[in-house]
Formats: C-alpha cells, sequence, structure tokens
C-alpha cells in the first residue's frame, strides 16, 4: 500500500482524495497556491506546502514546483485529480522518473489516449466502435479535406487531437465553410493546447454522451462498473450526470462494455478510467477516453458500492483487482448536479465570499464540496464549488431527492447554478430520461 500520497489538485476532488487516503491509512500532503491558503482540505492533510502565485501555470500545473513538494515532504506518490495535470504524459514520466508512483497508468497510455487521434486508432483496432471520419488526421491539402468530409456527409464536426474540457471543436454544415473552419480550429488548437493537429468526425444530429468506467489492474484484471449518461451539457461540459444511462439496448450495452474491458487489458491500462461514447439509435460510438478519475464518478460509486478513489490508490500501490465482474451489481440509480459559483441565467462566473453555506441531508443525499462558511472562492479557478449526488432505489426516487436536496441548499454570498438545477429536475423532458446532448442548449436558447 502507499504509504504518502501528495494530492496534486485543490477544490472538491483534493479533500475527496483526501478522505480517501484518510480512510486507508495512507498519510496526505496537500498543495495549494497562494490564491488558495483558505481550502479545507489544507486543515486536514497532514502537510501542506505552498507550491507558488495563483496562476495555475506557476503553481497546480507547474511540474517542478509540485515533484520538489513530494521531495521535502517524502510523498511517495502523487495523485493529479481531474483537470490541471492530470492527463499530462509529461509529468506521469517525470513524477516515475523522480522515483515517485504516479496515481495513474503509465505515460505511454496517457500519451497514446490523450492524442485523440491516436486513441481512435488504438480502440477501432480493439474492436470498440467509433464515429465515422477522417482516418487520423485531417490533412492540411484542401482538395483532400473536401473529399474526406463529402465522403463523410455534412454535418462534420472538426475536433482538435489534443483538445480536452469541450474546448477545441467546430461543427460545419456545408462545404464551403470546411477549409476556414479547419484553419480556425487549428489555430485555436495549437493556442490552447500546443498541438495544431486536428480531426474530423460525422456530426451525429441527436446523440446522447453515454460512458463506460472502468478499473485495470496493469496486471491483466480488468472490469467495468457500468455506465453513466452525460448527456445534460452546456458547451460541451457536463452539467447534470446519472447513473445507469436510462433506456439503453441491453445488447449493445453488454457488448460496448466487453470491449471496453478488452481494451484495457489489450493496452495494459492501469488505474480507472473512462470511454466516453455518443449513443444513438442504438449505436454506441467511441469519442474518447479520460485516464483519471471523472468528476461525475460519485454517481457511479453510489450505484455499485465501489469507492473509486479508494481502487485507484490500491491498484497504485501495487495490488491487484480483488473485485470481480461478478461481484458488480447496478442497484438503484443516481443522479448528480455540478453545482458551479456562476450567474445562473449568464453563467458569468461568480467568485467571492461565502457568507452562509447550508448543505442538505438525508437519506441517500451526498455532497462533495469544499465550501464552508468564510470561505472565499478565488477568480483564478475554475467554478466547480462542489457535486450534489443523490441515490435513489430508482430514477424518480433520486430525482425527488435531488428536488429536495436542492431545496435544502443554501449558499449565500455568490451566485450559484442551483436555480437552473432546480429548473431542470422538474423538466418534463429529463424527468421522462433519455434526452439528447443538444436538449439543454434548446432549453436554454428557447428560454431568451
Ligand atoms: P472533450 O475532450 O473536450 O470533452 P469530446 O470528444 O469528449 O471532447 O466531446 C465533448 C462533447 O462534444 C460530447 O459529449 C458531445 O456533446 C460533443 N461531440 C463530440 N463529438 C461529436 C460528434 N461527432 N457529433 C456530435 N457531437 C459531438
Amino acid at each position: 500500500m502507499l504509504e504518502k500520497v501528495l494530492i496534486a489538485n485543490r477544490g472538491e476532488i483534493a479533500l475527496r482524495i483526501l478522505r480517501a487516503c484518510k480512510e486507508l491509512g495512507i498519510k496526505t500532503v496537500a498543495v495549494y497556491s497562494k490564491a488558495d491558503s483558505e481550502l479545507m482540505h489544507l486543515s486536514l492533510a497532514d502537510e501542506s506546502v505552498c507550491i507558488g502565485p495563483a496562476p495555475a501555470a506557476k503553481s497546480y500545473l507547474h511540474i517542478p514546483a509540485i515533484i520538489a513538494a513530494a521531495e521535502v515532504t517524502g510523498a511517495t506518490a502523487i495523485h493529479p485529480g481531474y483537470g490541471f495535470l492530470a492527463e499530462n504524459a509529461d509529468f506521469a514520466e517525470q513524477v516515475e522518473n523522480s522515483g515517485f508512483t504516479f496515481v495513474g497508468p503509465t505515460a505511454d497510455v496517457i500519451r497514446l489516449m490523450g492524442d485523440k487521434v491516436s486513441a481512435k486508432h488504438a480502440m477501432k483496432k480493439a474492436g470498440v466502435p467509433t464515429v465515422p471520419g477522417s482516418d487520423g488526421p485531417l490533412p492540411e491539402d484542401e482538395a483532400e479535406a473536401l473529399k474526406i468530409a463529402r465522403e463523410v456527409g455534412y454535418p462534420v464536426i472538426i475536433k482538435a487531437a489534443g483538445g480536452g474540457g469541450g474546448r477545441g471543436m467546430r461543427v460545419v454544415h456545408k462545404e464551403e465553410d470546411l477549409i476556414k473552419s479547419a484553419r480556425l480550429t487549428r489555430t485555436e488548437a495549437e493556442a490552447a493546447f500546443g498541438n495544431p493537429v486536428v480531426y474530423l468526425e460525422k456530426f451525429l444530429v441527436n446523440p446522447r454522451h453515454v460512458e463506460v468506467q472502468i478499473l485495470s489492474d496493469g496486471q491483466g484484471n480488468a472490469i467495468h462498473l457500468g455506465d453513466r449518461d452525460c448527456s445534460l451539457q452546456r458547451r460541451h461540459q457536463k452539467v447534470i450526470e446519472e447513473a445507469p444511462a436510462p433506456y439503453i439496448n441491453e445488447k449493445a450495452r453488454h457488448e460496448v462494455q466487453a470491449r471496453c474491458v478488452q481494451a484495457c487489458i489489450d493496452i495494459g491500462y492501469r488505474g480507472a478510467g473512462t470511454f466516453e461514447f455518443l449513443y444513438e439509435d442504438g449505436n454506441f460510438y467511441f469519442i474518447e477516453m479520460n485516464t483519471r478519475v471523472q468528476v461525475e464518478h460519485p454517481v457511479t460509486e453510489a450505484v455499485t458500492g465501489i469507492d473509486i478513489v479508494k481502487e485507484m490508490l490500491r491498484i497504485a500501490g501495487g495490488e491487484k483487482l480483488s473485485i470481480k465482474q461478478k461481484d458488480i451489481v447496478i442497484r438503484g440509480h443516481a443522479i448528480e448536479c455540478r453545482i458551479n459559483a456562476e450567474d445562473p441565467d449568464t453563467f458569468m462566473p461568480s467568485p467571492g465570499l461565502v457568507r452562509y453555506f447550508h448543505a442538505p441531508g438525508g437519506n441517500g443525499i451526498r455532497v462533495d464540496s469544499h465550501l464552508y462558511d468564510g470561505y472565499r472562492v478565488p477568480a483564478n479557478y475554475d467554478s466547480l464549488i462542489g457535486k450534489l449526488i443523490t441515490y435513489g432505489a430508482d430514477r424518480d426516487e433520486a430525482l425527488a431527492r435531488m428536488r429536495n436536496a436542492l431545496d435544502e441548499l443554501v449558499i449565500d454570498g455568490i451566485k450559484s447554478n442551483a436555480p437552473l438545477h432546480k429548473t431542470l429536475v422538474c423538466d418534463p423532458g429529463f424527468c421522462r430520461g433519455g434526452v439528447n446532448i443538444h436538449y439543454l442548449e434548446h432549453k436554454l436558447s428557447s428560454k431568451k
């Protein structure tokens, strides 16, 4: 088992990882930027180290500062959480080369799956169904690019090979826009991800976003923990997630889950990971793999009873996966609302002082949040301030509990998107279940 884990992250996920370490008797090191000295988990960690000024580039993204913090505190492993350096292969490599354990896959696997073009290629080889498109990067040659798009059929979507977080994507509806859009996306991709390579995919018109959670020990054992539906999105970013995904063709589901497990064994995957798919007309199409813990992992924990973060730590400690596929039973239904510090109408960030925070409670309610009375949300980072997760014997019960939880939640001093969630969990379409990835945007634009 790992002895001492440095948590290279902040906010709710840092607290989540800290809790898992404490349960396993692992010592913890928290790191923070100068803007984050009030973070809740700092006082709960065995040690904490300031790693730099507020800008993430000089703290949470600054690899030498994090490795130095691990060295001075005698940490033996580093958990990257999500975002920041979590999917940075160079970071994973430097962590391991400096003699620490990286809680996640090997640098090679992160590199393979981090490039969406090579990831798609690898998945195709493993028999995982993918979205039709350019096999490999979209050629810079205009005539060739136009030919590929014509074969795929409009609308198409141009995506950055190195993209993430819902950025670096552009939908093209007609041929005359293709070249200009490809050029724009390349420029943006170069600026945002340092990689100008783009690829092209058929733009699926009404898909749902369904993903499969896996655990794999890198020693030949892998299992899946069922699926999640994350179709409620704004600007390609998830707003509400649930497990299991409702109304899925059972045959297609079992087939795709089995393919994901096999793909993990094939690529020697180590740790927790997620295969993301678009789901349309009963078919799954792979879009990307996330080689880290995801924001929405708690809904899977709720319906499987498996603690994903503890499993990640056990796997990183060298243990073989002790859970067998037959032990995984999906029971009940869980929903997660992402609570952001933002204006519920304009979506403008709303950092500042939290004068009063009251977390909901009761049967089937989980709150993962680093907020407390008097905490100041800094303006420097992502606006996620917490997650509300409800569990029920079925979807209706989980929804009813979410309505209660949102009614009980109080965040005074800053704005949050809780009012938007209140509307969504009463929305007839969402309540029926199985809405597609455009549903929320349509709803928001029809409100204007
Ligand atoms: P990121 O890594 O930035 O999250 P993804 O490839 O996972 O990028 O795509 C994010 C979201 O963009 C998807 O959940 C979906 O809403 C939309 N999207 C991506 N590819 C397609 C496609 N081929 N057709 C329709 N929508 C897509």
